[in-house]
């Protein structure tokens, strides 16, 4: 008798720790998905439908450039990239650096600038596309800014590696134009990429979105695995 109290009494004991551990579990887990959702790999995502490719290619070239001619700047810079930017705050660029919503890797072809409503074009962007993750239950992932303000220089030297870098005529001379990786992103506060077409999807419905408001054009370009953004 006296045995089994014992037993008894070593079970309560035992029952409290693991039954405080149990809640500490439960709450911290109904806290992640709370706030911060899940993993993009446990959601599934349509793939793209031809109607939604079809916007992605409507705007060719020609629309990014006579846009970026029209209210960008006056001409491309001719320099190189050291020279060209000493030169550039006269020209009311403004920096662009990674933040929560982007990153910018190191940039070796084009300068990380754009003009102020094109930066704000990106942060908007990015806003709408951690809102769209978040009506899906998912947490935070940040894209990749490839490509930005080229110079006539710079452009030279990146025809040799890439077909689709355009003769004389990209709209990446005039400071409204920016690339951004298609399946590279990276999850808000860890420095590994993660590599997936459904982000990709999540990102190009909203560009499309913001197509179709009047606010860029996009074009998502095959050869170089780019996504092609010219701010309106
Ligand atoms: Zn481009």
């Amino acid at each position: 008798m006296k045995r089994r109290r014992k037993l008894f009494k070593l079970l309560v004991f035992a029952a409290i720790p693991i039954a405080f551990l149990l809640v500490y579990l439960a709450v911290r887990s109904i806290r992640t998905v709370g706030s911060k959702g899940v993993n993009i790999d446990q959601v599934p995502v349509p793939e793209l439908s031809s109607d939604e490719i079809n916007q992605l290619r409507k705007y060719d070239n020609s629309y990014h450039l006579a846009i970026a001619q029209s209210k960008g700047l006056p001409e491309p810079f001719a320099g190189n990239i050291k020279e060209t930017s000493l030169v550039i705050q006269n020209y009311g660029l403004v920096r662009i650096d990674d933040n929560k919503y982007y990153e910018l890797p190191l940039l070796t072809s084009s300068l990380p600038f754009l003009q102020p409503d094109a930066a704000e074009f990106l942060d908007i962007l990015g806003k709408r596309f951690e809102d769209r993750l978040n009506q899906q239950g998912i947490i935070a992932y940040r894209f990749s800014v490839t490509s930005v303000l080229r110079t006539e220089e710079s452009q030279k030297d990146l025809r040799k590696s890439n077909v689709n870098a355009t003769n004389n005529n990209s709209s990446h001379y005039y400071g409204r134009t920016f690339d951004i990786a298609q399946t590279r992103f990276f999850e808000r506060g860890n420095p590994e990429p993660v590599y997936t077409y459904r982000l990709r999807n999540i990102l190009l419905r909203e560009l499309i979105e913001m197509q179709n408001e009047g606010l860029c054009y996009v074009l998502l370009e095959s050869q170089t695995k780019c996504i092609h953004v010219t701010v309106r």
